[in-house]
C-alpha cells in the first residue's frame, strides 16, 4: 500500500466533543454519575427528578397565531437534564426526555377522522452545533419519542448560529431565512417540533421557510419551553 501522500487523507485524531453518540454513550457508563436534575450522586435519574420530567402539557400562542405545545416548562431540573443532555452529551437522557417531546405531538396534532395526520418535521442543528457535538439533540428525541419525521424537512444554512445574546426581535431578524424547507412537502400539513423553545424565533422561521416551499404549518411541539405569550392549559 502506497502511503506517499498522493490522494490520501488522514483524518485528525477526534476531540472527545466530536465522538460519535455511541461512543459518547459508551464513555458515560464508565464515568460517575448524578442525577440530571438535582445532581443526587450514582443515578442516571433519581426517582424525585423522574416524576418532574413526566410530561404535563401546556399551550402557547407565537405571533401569527402559530400554536405551540410543551410537555415541560424548561426551569429547575428540567432545564439541568436538557443542558446536561445537549452541551454535555448524556445521551441517555433522551429516553427521559422524550415522552414530554411525544405528549407535545399528541396534542398539537390530534387524529382528526377523515384527515390524514400531519407530518412530523424537525428542527435542525445548527451545522456548527452539528459539527460541535457530531449529533443532532432533535433528531435523536425524535426517534425515542417513536415519532417518524420527514428526513431532512428542514436544512439549517451556514453562517447562521443561535445567538442567544440578542432580544426576541432582533433573534427573529438574525433568525430570517437561516432554514429551508424540501421542496416536497408542498401541500402537506406539518407539525414542527423541537427541543427548548424560548422566545420562538425558530419555530417562525421554520415556518416561514415550509411555507415557502407550500406545507401548512398547523402546529409546533417542543419538549420544554419558557414562559411565552398567552400560556394556558389545553
Ligand atoms: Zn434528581
Amino acid at each position: 500500500m502506497r502511503c506517499d501522500g498522493g490522494g490520501v487523507t488522514i483524518s485528525p485524531r477526534p476531540s472527545a466533543a466530536g465522538l460519535g453518540p455511541v461512543l459518547r454513550e459508551a464513555l458515560g457508563v464508565l464515568s460517575p454519575v448524578r442525577c440530571a436534575g438535582c445532581d443526587l450522586p450514582d443515578v442516571e435519574v433519581c426517582p424525585a427528578c423522574r416524576a418532574l420530567f413526566a410530561p404535563s402539557p401546556e399551550v402557547d400562542e407565537l405571533p401569527g397565531g402559530l400554536v405551540v405545545v410543551s410537555g415541560l416548562r424548561y426551569e429547575a431540573e428540567v432545564r439541568s437534564a436538557v443542558l446536561a443532555y445537549k452541551q454535555r452529551g448524556r445521551l441517555r437522557l433522551a429516553t427521559v426526555l422524550a415522552p414530554a417531546l411525544a405528549a407535545s405531538v399528541a396534542l398539537a396534532a390530534p387524529p382528526r377522522p377523515g384527515t390524514a395526520p400531519p407530518v412530523v418535521v424537525a428542527v435542525p442543528s445548527s451545522p456548527r452545533g452539528r459539527r460541535r457535538r457530531g449529533w443532532d439533540p432533535v433528531e435523536l428525541l425524535v426517534r425515542r419519542a417513536g415519532l417518524r419525521a420527514v428526513r431532512r424537512g428542514l436544512v439549517a444554512l451556514p453562517g447562521r448560529g443561535p445567538q442567544k445574546e440578542l432580544d426576541r426581535e432582533a433573534r427573529r431578524r438574525s433568525r430570517a431565512g437561516s432554514l429551508r424547507a424540501r421542496p416536497t412537502l408542498a401541500g402537506l400539513r406539518v407539525v414542527v417540533v423541537d427541543d427548548v423553545v424560548t422566545t420562538g424565533s425558530t419555530l417562525l422561521e421554520a415556518r416561514r421557510a415550509l411555507a415557502a416551499e407550500g406545507a401548512v404549518v398547523v402546529a409546533a411541539a417542543c419538549v420544554a419551553s419558557t414562559p411565552l405569550l398567552s400560556r394556558r392549559r389545553p
